[in-house]
């Protein structure tokens, strides 16, 4: 994580620190998914085409498949074919190197990757999405974890979606950092009643 980012980060846990409501959803509303999912099978994928979204940047790990599996499961192809054929752009965006996500995408054929992107860092993606010309409103961002997928996406300003990680998180430093940071988020988030379920989604449901 870059200086800006933990920047960021120290005034959201200061507001979360602090008593009244009002700043607590402002330090919650960095991790605020549009969507959350317990697995992405549930998710129907026109209501992206009702949102106008051209663009669908996934996370790699222990979002589409778990972090140590090199071959997508039948749900994923289908998942990812679903995407596609309504027409919109998918793309891994993956902070894992770079044999391993060109390895996964073989099977896949998504329409591009990025490996190494660094998130929450949001330079890589911002490029890709001039690159592709979208704008933010036309952008979904897909991933398993608040503080790396959906701070980023809500920093760009883009729809998002939360996933319950597929397994637990490969046990090293700054993964035990994230987890438990992400634990804190996700129990606040739902006492304080904002996390939106497919149960609350129709297929016109306008994201946030
Ligand atoms: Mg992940």
């Amino acid at each position: 994580m870059l200086t800006s980012e933990l920047a960021t980060l120290k005034t959201a846990i200061k507001q979360m620190s602090r008593k009244t409501r009002k700043d607590r959803f402002t330090f919650l509303n960095y991790f605020r998914p549009s969507i959350f999912l317990k697995g992405y099978g549930d998710f129907d994928p026109f209501l992206l085409k009702i949102n106008k979204i051209k663009l669908f940047i996934c996370d790699l790990d222990n979002t589409l498949v778990p972090h140590f599996t090199f071959r997508p499961t039948k749900t994923a192809v289908d998942f990812v074919n679903g995407i596609k054929q309504m027409g919109i752009k998918f793309y891994i965006v993956s902070n894992n190197r770079k044999s391993r996500v060109k390895r996964f995408c073989q099977y896949i054929q998504p329409d591009g990757y990025v490996s190494f992107a660094m998130k929450p860092r949001i330079n890589k993606i911002k490029k890709l999405m001039k690159k592709l010309n979208v704008s933010p409103e036309e952008t979904l961002m897909m991933g398993d974890q608040f503080v790396i997928d959906i701070f980023a996406a809500n920093r760009i300003g883009c729809k998002s979606i939360l996933v319950l990680p597929l397994v637990e998180q490969e046990k090293n430093k700054s993964s035990r950092f994230v987890n438990f940071l992400d634990k804190q988020i996700y129990s606040r988030l739902e006492r304080n009643n904002l996390l939106i379920g497919t149960k609350n989604v129709d297929n016109d449901t306008k994201l946030l």
